[in-house]
């Protein structure tokens, strides 16, 4: 499978859509479309943050896709992504404006419609439907467009996990709450990829994130756009780019158990694979990596007892709180409150999942190590 490489020192216009159209030839993608075709671009909007906070995918690289398509007679193409917080129009509008979407206009439309359909998976899946929203239900080819980033939950974000974004809105913590262990939900984020399918998935690591990703990190300079038709095998591809273990990220190892990661078929093209590169610093909540210490057959039940042992919960830091209530609002367990202008957690109950984190503007919440 081919895997296209390119180096990109910065966010510079037309070096960036000329590296899209190399890339887009290179994968033959014009032989995918028709100009009746209605083309969905997802990139990770994940809150409204600044382009420069690495936290979502450049405007840039969103808008020399649509650019692209728009020379290439495709003129249905909309750019829709479901943050965190509510998916209503008036949150989407500001979250479009803050991470710089309106360059894209010229070439897409911005979603503003906010209703979701159940589509059932296929038989064998844990989730027998997915809410999903409705332009990934009516596109005819998705292009998915997600940032790298560390994660605090998952362990590293990518293309698979920026497929959770086609949940519509506060559904998100409900899952997070339904499978809070981190097997049982990257199982979901690896049966929702399956079910979102997308035809191509172009990674923005021009400026990736380290550390406290996906939101609380800090942008690293990697200089690399990557772009494949196979979502899968890329991910574990860019994972070991940024020095982690693919095998120590759950959905990453879960994707090979199910033969969807072949490291063997791929086939870089383009810029050399970058050589020494300094490892991406992890999440405060990394314990993931342990499990590549131990024997294959022993690393599930001994992540599972590392997992208990190490246990991480959010700790604020009440000096940069200005109770603003989103981590309240995306809290999966509902125990947090806002009480003097400050957030409060309580423990009990808590499922470790670091959506208050995430949604918090402030990097107001830290982990705190249950021992
Ligand atoms: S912790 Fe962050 S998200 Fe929660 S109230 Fe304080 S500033 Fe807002
Ligand atoms: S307090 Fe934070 S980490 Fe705990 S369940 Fe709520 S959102 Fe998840």
């Amino acid at each position: 499978m081919k895997q296209i490489i390119f180096h990109i020192p910065k966010y510079e216009e037309n070096q960036i859509y000329e590296k899209i159209c190399q890339a887009f030839e290179l994968l033959q993608v014009e032989k995918d479309l028709k100009p009746d075709m209605k083309v969905l671009l997802k990139p990770n909007l994940i809150m409204a943050r600044k382009p420069e906070s690495a936290a979502t995918t450049h405007p840039l690289i969103v808008s020399s896709v649509a650019r692209w398509l728009s020379q290439h007679g495709i003129t249905q193409v909309l750019i829709a992504e479901s943050p965190g917080g509510p998916y209503t129009a008036e949150h989407l509008k500001t979250v479009y404006q803050v991470c710089g979407m309106h360059a894209a206009e010229p070439y897409a439309k911005l979603n503003m419609e906010f209703g979701f359909e159940s589509v059932p998976t296929p038989e064998g899946f844990v989730n027998h439907t997915f809410n999903l929203i409705k332009p990934v239900i009516e596109a005819d080819y998705i292009i998915n467009l997600p940032k790298l980033k560390t994660h605090a939950m998952t362990g590293y974000s990518g293309g698979i996990k920026n497929l959770f974004g086609t949940i519509p809105g506060l559904q998100k913590p409900q899952l997070h709450y339904r499978f809070p262990d981190i097997e049982a939900f990257s199982n979901m984020l690896l049966e929702l990829s399956l079910v979102v399918k997308p035809q191509l998935t172009v990674i923005d690591g021009i400026c990736a994130m380290e550390g406290n990703g996906p939101t609380g990190g800090t942008p690293y300079s990697l200089g690399l756009l990557l772009a494949s038709r196979d979502m899968y095998t890329q991910d574990s591809f860019a994972a070991s780019i940024m020095g982690l273990d693919p095998m120590s990220i759950v959905m990453l190892r879960q994707a090979k158990e199910h033969g969807l990661i072949h490291p063997e078929e791929l086939e870089p093209i383009g810029d050399p694979i970058p050589q020494g590169l300094v490892p991406f610093q992890r999440p405060d909540t990394s314990n993931l990596d342990f499990s590549s210490k131990v024997p294959g057959f022993l690393q599930k039940p001994f992540t599972a007892m590392m997992k208990r042992v190490l246990k991480s919960y959010p700790k604020l830091e009440p000096e940069k709180c200005i109770g603003c209530g989103k981590c309240a609002e995306s809290c999966p367990a509902n125990i947090i409150e806002i009480r003097d202008k400050k957030a409060r957690f309580r423990k009990k109950g808590c499922i470790s999942c670091f959506c208050c984190q995430e949604m918090c503007p402030m990097k107001a919440i830290a982990v705190k190590k249950a021992i």
